[in-house]
């Protein structure tokens, strides 16, 4: 028989021999803290798994579910793969035209929901075929595990190929309507390994995880990293940054997305102290700010590493993690990881020479089988010879460091010129003043599009827009220069702390019509 290359089953020989050790620890919810062993995720994952076996499910089902963080829904996540099928997670923010969508797109067998939104979910569920619906809820009750508590404990794991699929992401959907990537066990198990490797995990570190766990960050580079490593967690379901500093002590590793960065910066107990048994903070999911990047090594004597992935592919590039492969370079998401091909291409589908800024396009074994039901999207996606699209617009330095300048869809062309967003995002942040700022381009009659910068000022500044773009004009090209400046209190951003700039456009679109 061959290897049986089930997700579950490579994470499970991570898992440290001694089953009775802690493998999590709730750092906040209810009944906090809440001590959970290795022995305690092999029995409560083969209990959910042996419930969705006995529900007569068919072969490739889908799993749907929208809950609040709680262990109990890592463990679920983890029975899904266990017995087979196939996990969707929902952002918890989606409302009901959002859930309608996703169940009627994913047609999904089973739906694990909260309890509290049973009523509308189990509706929309219904309505759309799906034969399962249980609620899940923060202090472990719900129909889910009353159910599962009379299973038994015991579970052989489904048996799988690399190329079964384990998960469908939707993706955030900033530029458009939500797809789904598939993703299979191959794809994350390898990604799996190899950030194992490359971010040096050792016996002994513990992370705190304070990310969501419905998105590629927290529930597989987080989790998968914590569990093949056999480490144990400091779970908490929401980012509280007063509490994380406090149980920072005890941690090794820490990942977040940058605006949980800027958060424990704002607090006054952060500093050297709490770090003083962390060994690697991580970033990624949205560009980390150079300041950030700047004051947090001032801060905490540690240098962040970034890095850059998506839903489709899991993770692309790393800055290094150890000294002997080179800096940790702001402003940049570090070299390619190991098995990972990237590329940038210009818009003739010839390539960049190292420095050009173009369409960064990447393959290898984490690299998605392509979007849920959409064969058409799949294809346009990727090349000929098949690399995949990223749609993020970025370049390679000639000593091989990728960065990111932005989506392909906010890359403004304005008369004929093309205007990267982040160029002058760049140099609007560094103005006085300015905390942050977001470059987009809406119709224009005579441009085809017209710059528009929306500013947001530092804690008691002002800024004024006039005399931003006025210092602006004397440093850049004309053509690159906003035409219009708005100063707002805060840009939108979705909850993995992505500016959503199809809402800003969306909210200047008539500004040069008249
Ligand atoms: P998602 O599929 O929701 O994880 O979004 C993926 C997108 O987030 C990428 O295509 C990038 O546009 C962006 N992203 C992820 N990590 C970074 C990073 N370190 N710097 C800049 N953008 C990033």
């Amino acid at each position: 028989m061959h290897e049986n290359q089930n997700l579950f089953v490579a994470l499970r020989e991570g898992f440290p021999a001694e089953l009775d050790g802690i493998a999590i620890e709730t750092a906040d919810g209810p009944g906090a803290p809440l001590f959970y062993t290795w022995r305690d995720i092999e029995r409560a994952t083969a209990m959910i798994a042996n419930l969705l076996d006995s529900l007569g499910l068919p072969a490739g089902a889908r799993v749907a579910v929208q809950t609040e963080k709680s262990v109990e829904a890592l463990l679920l996540y983890l029975a899904v793969l266990r017995a087979g099928y196939v996990y969707l997670p929902l952002n918890t923010a989606y409302q009901a035209a959002e859930i309608e969508y996703f169940v009627g797109n994913a047609e999904p067998s089973v739906v694990v929901c909260s309890g509290r939104n049973f009523g509308w979910v189990s509706k929309i569920a219904f309505k759309a075929g799906t034969r399962h619906v249980f609620t899940l809820n923060e202090d472990r009750t719900g129909t889910l595990l009353d159910r599962a508590a009379f299973q038994g404990d015991t579970h052989a794991p489904a048996q799988k190929w690399a190329d079964d699929l384990a998960a469908i992401l939707y993706t955030s959907g900033t530029t458009g309507r939500s797809k789904g990537a598939m993703l299979t066990h191959g794809n994350m198990l390898s990604n799996a390994r190899v950030l194992k490797d490359y971010w040096g995990w050792v016996k002994g570190d513990v992370l705190l995880h304070a990310l969501p766990i419905f998105h590629v960050h927290g529930l597989f580079v987080a989790s998968h990293g914590a569990l093949l490593n056999g480490s144990r967690m400091i779970w908490f379901a929401r980012f509280d940054p007063a509490a994380v500093v406090k149980r920072l002590p005890e941690a090794s590793v820490f990942m977040g997305v940058p605006t949980l960065y800027v958060r424990l910066l704002a607090e006054a107990g952060f500093g050297r102290e709490a770090c003083r048994n962390m060994r690697l903070f991580i970033a990624g999911s949205a560009p980390l700010l150079i300041e950030t990047f700047n004051e947090f090594r001032e801060r905490s004597g540690h240098t962040i590493l970034e890095r850059y992935g998506m839903s489709e592919t899991v993770m692309l590039t790393s800055n290094p993690y150890h000294a002997k492969d080179g800096e940790r370079r702001g402003g940049t998401v570090g070299f390619p990881l190991p098995g990972v091909g990237l590329r940038v291409a210009d818009d003739r589908g010839g390539l960049c020479p190292s420095g050009e800024i173009g369409g960064i396009e990447v393959r290898g074994p984490n690299v998605f089988k392509g979007y849920w039901r959409m064969p058409e999207k799949t294809k346009e996606e990727f090349t000929a010879d098949g690399w995949f699209k990223t749609g993020d617009v970025g370049k390679v330095d000639g000593d091989g460091y990728v960065t990111i300048v932005g989506r392909s869809k906010d890359l403004i062309i304005t008369g004929g010129y093309n205007v990267y967003p982040a160029e002058i995002e760049g140099y609007l942040n560094e103005m006085d003043g300015v905390a942050e700022s977001a470059v987009i381009g809406v119709p224009h009659p005579d441009f085809g599009e017209g710059v528009v910068a929306v500013v947001v000022g530092r804690p008691g500044a002002t800024p004024d827009a006039a005399a931003l773009i006025t210092a602006l004009k004397g440093r850049i090209a004309n053509f690159k220069v906003p035409k219009h400046c708005f100063v707002v209190d805060a840009l939108p951003r979705n909850t993995m702390g992505k500016v959503q700039k199809n809402l800003l456009r969306d909210a200047h679109k008539g500004l040069f019509l008249g």
